[in-house]
């Protein structure tokens, strides 16, 4: 399953060694991923879906189980978002991410989902990353809201020694002093974990700032920094989101920026390979 998640090769490391195996890419380029915080209803979701598509996206993300810090808050609609994203993906032929947060959920889960996300709540939850690292599927992994980079490194150890090494790494922001932003979003992590691994490092300028009119700039900002891509929340309404509304962007927002990723692109890569020769 999944259009973008192509076997490529090895490039992972663990216990400092280079394991060969079947290792992966999210996709060609600078690779977006972008949808709702949460799945809301059928018909927001095919319009997400449907921008997304329009602007070339392949894999969305779209929350179905979600972790909140308040119990009373929106926590998703659990198992009625299946069929609305099997729906979207048939019809617009994404891949989708979803965050597990029990590996009881992973088999529902599996029905629909071409990658397990990791959250930050989670990424000292070893026995879900066992779990998910037997799951089949490749896995994002988001890092601890406080968590050093060698424990972020280390969680993804637990999932590949047992045996998904499809790992992409996610800096989405650590705990700041200034309540400004919602996280202070860590980019010297993306060439640190560049140099480190072999695995694709994705920034995620949404949780990392909190923040709409942060997610563009910061989002060049990860690109220019060597970033394999990054993930987004959009949503057609950002003042009726049922949760992280402050930090979606609309759907012009989103199309600026792609137009803003797809033009700098060119920029980044050329520069690359004019300094790497
Ligand atoms: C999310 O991406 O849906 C999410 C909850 O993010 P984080 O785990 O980084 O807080
Ligand atoms: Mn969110």
């Amino acid at each position: 399953m999944g259009y973008n998640l192509r076997l490529q090769e090895p490039r992972i490391v663990i216990k400092g060694n280079q394991v060969t195996g079947p290792v992966w890419s999210l996709g060609v380029g600078f690779v977006v991923i972008a949808g709702p915080c949460a799945v809301e209803s059928r018909d927001s979701l095919l319009e997400i879906a449907h921008l997304l598509a329009e602007e070339g996206v392949r894999i969305m993300r779209a929350g179905i189980f979600k972790p909140r810090t308040s119990p009373y808050s929106f926590r998703g609609l659990g198992e009625e978002a299946l069929p609305m994203i099997a729906e979207a993906k048939e019809r617009f032929g994404l891949s989708v991410v979803s965050e597990v947060m029990s590996p009881e959920d992973i088999p529902v889960m599996a029905q629909v989902v071409d990658m397990f996300q990791v959250g930050s709540r989670n990424m000292f939850n070893y026995r879900l990353l066992e779990a998910v690292g037997r799951a089949g599927k490749p896995v994002l992994l988001k890092r601890g809201m406080m968590a050093s980079l060698r424990e972020f490194l280390w969680s993804a150890e637990y999932i590949a020694l047992e045996g998904e090494r499809r790992i992409a790494l996610c800096e989405r922001g650590v705990r700041g002093f200034d309540t400004e932003t919602r996280n202070l979003l860590d980019l010297s992590a993306v060439p640190l974990l560049k140099a480190r691994t072999y695995l694709p490092v994705i920034v995620d300028p949404s949780h990392g700032t909190g923040r709409s009119e942060l997610v563009i700039p910061m989002a060049r900002a990860a690109l220019a920094a060597g970033a394999d891509g990054v993930m987004v929340e959009v949503h057609p309404d950002p003042s009726r989101a049922l949760s992280d509304g402050p930090q979606a962007l609309d759907f012009p927002g989103f199309r600026r920026l792609m137009s803003h990723l797809r033009e700098l692109e060119g920029v980044v890569s050329r520069l690359k390979s004019s300094k790497e020769d």
